[in-house]
């Protein structure tokens, strides 16, 4: 009956929302100038695409799709909005890998950013020598259209990397700082937002504003983890280190929770710059006793005893840990793994090494996104759920949720992330929040399906799951979240509400900006 009554809930906060598209759609705006005319494409085609992401749950259709040829057109198309009696809303659309609709803005303008890329000429990333000679300094300046994986490849021909990722790297610059940016560095180095210098934003204004720490601040930290609220990102200055060569990828099996939170934790406290002893990289996935069983990371004479291992359990928790070294680290690498997972109590003769390119381990998702792709199982809903778990709460939730709802409920078609990140990485001033205690677990429950009838399941398990935390009161923070009624993003955001709405009028008085996010529309 619960379930029933959570579908219902939910079917009638996504009748709203449609209802409200279509309420709120807006006219197509009169006296459009003629250098913005001819950037605004009506192609249906285009706007087709511009109403669809990766969750393929959500779908709202702009009037028109704009393709700026330089940072200045998306300035002009904000002022020309803002000029309006009543103004038109404006998304800004990097690689659509949202899940719901953050990119869209029905009635309204989607930018196209990937297409300033051809109007760069070349300069849509800059790296410096990081020499102390170059006058750029250990940073590279990136255009918000960039991919990640191109800022990667341009810095290791430098030699050197930026130190904070996500896993997956076909994801544009301006889309995860206007997120976080989180993946199993973060630990270390913080999300991705804390890794960036300064940055130009173009306002909900129209303003060009060049911003830092030191100068329009207030314009830097509202923008970082800012949902694309207050500003487009149209270029970062990020952070950059030495780039090592070469990985050690370790997976070590786990049939306890307990054990598996205490070494990941114990993992994550050599978190300083120094700690060259400390991994550089921790992350964790569920094995569960359901298909799809991945176990492509092992070897073809292990998996049957992983197979047994895991219908044994129900739930095998993987530590997932990386050690980078490059020519001069070589000759101590074995030393130091073995160092590493010295006193670790994962099921023993259960760890798994693997020996990568530091590019090839980066980018290790790519493999399986081209392989989807092949399957036609790339472009399918994407019923996701990402929540941060206090860390003194993350046993309760593996009981509550992945035992006793995901387990038992057993709909297979997700890959299941948990790992700890240190809090003390993050800046509180910026407008990304996170739960209020030093250690918490992003954890990422991945579902895809071709299935309706899988896809609402999915729906209402996601739905049980945040109403069982709620009732345990356990304090979840969701990320990458949307279709949102007011009322739940003020509960969203909580303590940092007034901030964020502060925020917003002082840089989008006119809420122009991101209206796919449904936080002030
Ligand atoms: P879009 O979907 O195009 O836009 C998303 C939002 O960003 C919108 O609100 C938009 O207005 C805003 N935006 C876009 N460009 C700009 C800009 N230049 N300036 C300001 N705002 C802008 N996230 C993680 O943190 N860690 C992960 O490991 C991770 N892995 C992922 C793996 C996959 C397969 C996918 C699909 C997503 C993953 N994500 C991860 C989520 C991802 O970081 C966000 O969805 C991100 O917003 C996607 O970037 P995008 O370029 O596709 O943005």
């Amino acid at each position: 009956q619960m379930a029933s009554s959570l579908l219902l809930l939910y079917s009638i906060a996504l009748i709203i929302v449609w209802i409200s598209n279509i309420v709120f759609t807006q006219a197509e705006p009169q006296g459009i100038p003629k250098e913005l005319a001819s950037k605004l494409n009506r192609d249906p085609k285009i706007l087709s695409l511009a109403s669809t992401d990766y969750g393929h749950i959500v779908h709202q259709t702009p009037w028109a799709v704009f393709e700026p040829s330089s940072v200045s057109d998306i300035s002009s198309l904000i002022k020309f909005s803002n000029s309006l009696p009543t103004p038109f809303t404006i998304a800004f659309r990097g690689q659509a890998h949202s899940i719901l609709g953050q990119a869209m803005a029905g009635g309204g303008a989607v930018v196209n950013m990937i297409n300033l890329n051809g109007f760069r000429k070349g300069s849509g990333i800059l790296v410096g020598a990081c020499d102390g000679k170059d006058p750029l300094g250990c940073y590279a300046d990136v255009g918000g259209e960039q991919l990640w994986i191109d800022v990667l490849h341009a810095t290791l021909k430098r030699g050197l990397t930026p130190l904070s990722w996500t896993d997956y790297l076909y994801l544009t610059v301006g889309g995860t700082l206007s997120n976080a940016g989180i993946s199993g560095q973060t630990f270390r180095f913080g999300p991705q937002i804390t890794n960036v210098l300064e940055m130009d934003v173009v306002t909900g204004k129209g303003d060009l504003v060049t911003c830092s720490k030191e100068k329009n601040s207030e314009a830097f930290y509202a923008v970082l983890g800012g949902l694309g609220q207050f500003g487009v990102i149209t270029r970062a200055r990020i952070a950059l280190g030495p780039a090592p060569t070469r990985v050690k990828r370790l997976h070590l099996l786990y049939s306890n929770f307990s054990a598996f939170c205490k070494d990941q934790e114990h993992l994550i406290s050599f978190s300083g710059r120094k700690d060259t002893n400390g991994a550089d990289y921790v992350e964790g996935i569920l094995l569960l006793n359901q298909p799809p069983l991945d176990l492509s990371f092992y070897p073809a004479s292990d998996k049957k005893r992983i197979t047994s291992l895991v219908t044994q359990y129900g739930i095998i928790y993987i530590l997932e840990l990386a050690k980078y070294y490059d020519r001069n680290s070589q000759p101590h690498i074995q030393q130091d793994v073995a160092n590493l997972v010295k006193g670790l109590n994962f099921v023993s003769t259960f760890m798994f090494e693997k020996d990568t390119s530091y590019e090839e381990f980066l980018n290790r998702v790519r493999g399986e996104e081209l392989f989807l792709r092949s399957k036609g199982l790339w472009e399918v809903p994407h019923p996701w759920l990402n929540i941060w778990v206090p860390g003194s709460r993350i046993s309760d939730f593996n009981e509550k949720v992945f035992k006793n709802i995901i387990l038992k409920q057993n709909i297979s078609g997700g890959i299941y992330l948990i790992y700890p990140v240190n809090r003390n990485k993050w800046d509180d001033k910026m407008s990304a929040i996170t739960p209020d205690e030093n250690i918490f677990y992003p954890i990422g429950m991945l579902h895809s399906t071709t299935s309706n009838d899988v896809l609402q399941k999915f729906q209402m398990q996601n739905q049980q799951i945040l109403q069982v935390c709620k009732d345990a009161g356990i304090k979840i923070v969701e990320y990458l979240t949307g279709n949102k009624t007011h009322q739940q993003w003020v509960e969203h955001f909580g303590l940092k509400w007034k901030l964020f709405a502060a925020r917003k009028d002082q840089f989008d008085p006119k809420r122009i900006l991101s209206p796919g996010q449904g936080i002030f529309q």
